[in-house]
């Protein structure tokens, strides 16, 4: 099949390069520049294991990738992917911007197509917005009529950034929410290659799947941080009882680190703009997902009370910050904890050596001037009055690098029986 891709962030670069893999031809359209480029030269615009290596196959040895700044490429496609962002508004609403920009120049380009052409959202938008924002868009700026002439239909990604090209080639599940059969057939079609469960449905049921599937993780998060939270007060330690649940099946074992609580480019978001939507919009309140929000707007800033009872006043004190990515192997740090902790820190007088494998330089980028990087975790770590461990690249869980310091484990890197034998060891929440 022929392919544009709207978007080279994580989810349409990932699945741009991933369809052509499978032997489509594709076409990836973004409007910066620089990223075009990059791709164009079989480069990866963003660091995900096997993206580089991907991209270099598919762009320079087959051709079968190409991006571009313009929207044309679009007319000699069967089928288009909506993968851009969508960010939250200041009051925790979803900003559907670039997905409106997107579905205009779509639907301008459809105006001089012949024939049938799919229209699939895959960024994650709230229930309601393929049927009242993308459709209503691309038949005014296309003329034409959604059903006939252009098909529609709503495919969530779930891939988990660090691993985003592993985890599109072995999804879980395909859910794919039609407006009619004629457009879920093709993009059955789109993933005979892969072996996952398929699931089909209405195109709102679909859009509400996904904001279903990150609200249940991050309440998982904030869950067995607040057990956490009541286990630190009663001296047992959260780990044991972690272990003692996932015996049953019921409950499992994954997405129960706790610690200082998640963050990253859509769990955050995604969860306010559905309380936002559902409280506005739809009447409820959404108490339970309001809570998951206020229970990990405060865990992040724990380690930093931490850090005061241990050193007192932080004004002038070091502290070594290790971790700047929300999450290890990825350098985003949209919404990273290590971001607010970062700032509370200095707003306390704290001087900041922060150390990330990846994510130093998009982190330069989103904090204030005042913290200095360093080049390895030993060179924070050396003159420090004080590390905190905030993300847990592997790199960090060597128990050794943090002799005769004090360390405040953010997220259960070290073993602690073996850590309180070297440093004076603290966990956030154990
Ligand atoms: P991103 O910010 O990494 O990439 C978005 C890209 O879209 C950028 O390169 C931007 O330049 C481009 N863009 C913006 N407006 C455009 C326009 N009008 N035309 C062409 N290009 C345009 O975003 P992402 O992380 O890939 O997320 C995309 C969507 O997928 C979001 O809705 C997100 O919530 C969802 N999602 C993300 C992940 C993830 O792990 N990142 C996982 C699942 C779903």
């Amino acid at each position: 099949m022929k392919i544009s891709v709207i978007g080279a962030g994580y989810v349409g670069l990932v699945s741009a390069a991933g369809l052509a893999h499978f032997g489509h031809s594709v076409i990836c359209i973004d409007t910066d520049i620089e990223r075009v480029a990059l791709v164009n030269r079989g480069k990866s615009p963003l660091r995900e294991a096997g993206l580089d290596d991907l991209l270099s196959r598919c762009v320079l040895s087959e051709g079968s990738l190409k991006a571009s700044t313009e929207y044309d490429g679009v007319l000699d496609t069967d089928i288009t992917l909506i993968c851009v962002g969508t960010p939250s508004n200041s009051d925790g609403s979803i900003d559907l911007g670039y997905v409106r920009e997107a579905a205009k120049s779509i639907g301008g380009v459809l105006k001089a197509k012949d024939g049938y052409h799919l229209v699939v959202t895959r960024s994650t938008v709230i229930p309601g917005t393929t049927m009242d924002v993308v459709i209503p868009l691309l038949e005014k700026y296309s003329g034409k009529k959604v059903g006939e002439d252009i098909g529609v239909a709503f495919n969530p990604e779930f891939l988990q950034e660090g691993k985003a090209v592993q985890a599109f080639f072995n999804p879980d599940r395909i859910i794919i929410g039609e407006l009619d059969s004629k457009a879920g057939d093709i993009l059955v079609e789109l993933y005979k290659d892969m072996s996952a469960p398929i699931v089909r449905t209405d195109v709102t049921t679909a859009e509400m799947i996904k904001y279903a599937s990150n609200a249940f993780l991050a309440t998982k998060i904030s869950f067995i941080n607040e057990i956490a939270n009541i286990c630190h007060r009663l001296g047992v330690d959260v780990y044991d009882i972690v272990n003692g649940l996932s015996f049953d099946y019921r409950i499992g074992d994954r997405f129960l680190n706790a610690g200082i609580g998640f963050g990253g480019s859509c769990l955050p978001k995604d969860l306010r703009s559905l309380v936002h939507a559902s409280s506005t919009r739809l009447g409820y309140p959404a108490l339970l997902l309001r809570a998951v929000l206020d229970v990990n707007d405060a865990q992040a800033l724990k380690i930093v009370e931490i850090t005061e009872r241990k050193l007192g006043n932080l004004d002038g004190k070091k502290v070594a910050v290790l971790g700047l990515a929300f999450k290890p192997n990825t350098d985003d740090v949209r919404e990273a904890p290590a971001l607010r902790i970062i700032r509370e820190l200095l707003a306390k007088g704290a001087l900041v050596a922060a150390y990330d494998p990846q994510a130093t330089e998009n982190a330069r980028a989103a904090l204030p001037a005042g913290v200095r990087y360093s080049d390895s975790a030993a060179e924070a770590i050396a003159d420090s009055d004080c590390v905190l461990i905030v993300t847990e690249w592997d790199e960090f869980s060597d128990e050794n690098l943090y002799r005769g310091k004090t360390v405040i484990d953010g997220r259960r890197a070290l073993d602690p029986r073996k850590a309180c034998a070297l440093c004076d060891y603290q966990g956030v929440c154990w």
